[in-house]
């Protein structure tokens, strides 16, 4: 039988960018399907309306029905609200393109600039139900299409490389500019008749002279913007190392079952056991089954010492876990016996799956020290030029990923964050804006499955829909301090 796709080079086109699986790809198919189409994607305002007019298989079709039906929510009234704002968005990861989404559906323009060309994190994100059911309505939008595979197997996750693709493809559909190799150095003050802009690598690309008055930073928990200041939590000594194994997605590999997640104190049995037999002793222990084989556990330092990873014990967290205070080998070693022991040596011929830089995937992390801002908005003001600034995903909050909180909370800080932008696009003051997402910043770091609204299919970008209780606890005179300006002065 014919694919239909081979009728019409449009639809072939459209079929590659659906099944696109790199980043490179899926920009190279999306460029291509414009050409076909003869549309430019530059024209936001009507790029998504002349693509669903052009673009008409029975598969396109159907993405638009859904498309409309999540467009059509009163809160972006008719992508009319934010139709005067332009956004730049530092960083293609989930939260930052989570972010990007929602801003294009209010109307804004919409520019989002990463440093990377590739999308390479194997590692895999728990979800929290509320996360599963705004993925799969992403995934009726399109990602059912693009990962047939998500959300089905018995435990809900998905790895970060495939959810940043779901969510780039849904992105660039929606009219949002995506620019890899593109790094953000700072903001540009206004000067003359330009407005925001901001200082980028290379310094030739086209997106420097884009002028913005929204500047999303979701570019991870490595970069804070200038004027953010953030506060260290410091709990006890926690190692988190992770692994991946390629899955050669064989019947017997299928058999083995995941782990949710065992922690020390639900099974003594099981890591006295793995303590006994192998040497490694662990706090707990997570599997997930997806494009790779993904463990995450939390290690002791006793055993790591004892088994060689660690080098020389050291005070310092910083300092123990050091690149030159660990051994490589025995890092994978430690990893591979802890995941076969788990899987009581089910998995046949555990091979370690290839990070971006072509070694062994696995790596160890310090949980011990984690950073959150202490604000997450502010705006700034120069030459009578507002600038709304917001911190969104790791950039915000650093997250403790055994429990799954990096896309939780990220994603609810991009629906606060859109919902904010919003306000900013009915012209709200923008004193009584800082207040109300300081408010409900607060309630971010408290949030966990439980204590959050179940009623999923109502959740929108209004903080009202998600949080049980939403109390303006920060009044507008409270954040004068986010308010930097040059008036007056
Ligand atoms: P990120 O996903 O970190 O995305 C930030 C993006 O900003 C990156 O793509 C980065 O390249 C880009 N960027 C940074 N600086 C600049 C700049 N100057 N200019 C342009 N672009 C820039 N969580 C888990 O739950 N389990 C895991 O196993 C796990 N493993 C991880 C492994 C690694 C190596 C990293 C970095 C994170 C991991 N996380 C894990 C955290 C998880 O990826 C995040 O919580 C989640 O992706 C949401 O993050 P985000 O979108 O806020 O930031």
């Amino acid at each position: 039988m014919m694919n239909p796709g081979q009728h019409n080079p449009s639809h072939a086109a459209f079929e590659l960018f659906t099944q696109a699986q790199t980043f490179k790809e899926v920009q190279h198919h999306f460029s291509e399907l414009c050409k076909h189409l003869e549309i430019n994607p530059k024209d936001y305002k009507t790029f998504y309306r002349t693509l669903k007019d052009k673009l008409n298989s029975w598969k396109a079709k159907a993405m638009w029905t859904k498309f409309d039906k999540r467009a059509s929510h009163p809160d972006y009234q008719q992508g009319k609200v934010c139709a005067k704002n332009k956004c730049l968005v530092l960083g293609a990861g989930p939260c930052g393109l989570r972010t990007a989404i929602e801003l294009s559906l209010l109307g804004a323009q919409v520019v989002v600039i990463e440093k990377r060309e590739t999308f390479s994190r194997n590692n895999v994100l728990h979800l929290w139900p509320y996360t599963i059911i705004d993925l799969r309505n992403l995934r009726n939008l399109c990602a059912k299409k693009f990962y047939g595979k998500f959300c089905t197997g018995a435990l809900d996750h998905v790895s970060i490389r495939q959810l940043q693709l779901i969510l780039l493809k849904v992105a660039l559909l929606l009219g949002v500019e995506v620019h890899s190799g593109v790094e953000y150095q700072g903001l540009v003050e206004p000067t003359g008749e330009n407005g925001w802009m901001a200082q980028i690598k290379p310094a030739s690309h086209p997106v420097s002279s884009y002028q913005f008055d929204v500047f999303i930073s979701a570019a991870g928990g490595s970069l804070r913007p200038e004027g953010f200041k953030s506060k260290e939590l410091r709990g006890k000594l926690a190692i988190g190392i992770t692994a991946n194994f390629v899955n050669r997605h064989t019947a017997a590999e299928a058999q083995v079952a995941e782990i949710s997640g065992v922690a020390r104190i639900y099974n003594q049995k099981f890591f006295q056991d793995l303590h006994t037999q192998t040497g490694i002793d662990l706090e707990n222990i997570v599997y997930y089954k997806d494009d790779t084989h993904y463990f995450v556990m939390t290690a002791k330092k006793k055993s790591l010492l004892k088994k060689g990873v660690i080098k020389q014990d050291c005070a310092d967290a910083e300092d123990l876990l050091a690149r030159s205070n660990v051994d490589y080998d025995a890092l994978c070693q430690y990893a591979h016996d802890a995941a076969d022991f788990s899987t009581g040596g089910k998995l046949p011929d555990l091979e370690f799956a290839q990070n971006h830089q072509g070694k062994k995937d696995v790596a160890m992390f310090d949980f011990t020290c984690m950073h959150r801002a202490e604000n997450a908005s502010m705006v700034r003001e120069r030459k009578g030029k507002k600038l709304l600034i917001a911190l969104v995903g790791d950039c915000l909050m650093e997250p403790f990923w055994p429990l799954g909180t990096g896309i939780a909370r990220g994603f609810l800080a991009a629906f606060d964050t859109a919902w904010m932008v919003r306000s900013w696009g009915l012209g709200t003051p923008h004193l009584k804006i800082l207040a109300e997402r300081e408010s409900v910043y607060q309630l971010l770091s408290q949030t966990t499955p439980e204590n959050t609204s179940k009623n999923y299919a109502t959740y929108s970008i209004n903080p009202k829909t998600r949080y049980q209780r939403v109390n303006l606890t920060i009044q507008a005179h409270q954040v004068q301090n986010l308010y930097d300006t040059d008036k007056g002065g």
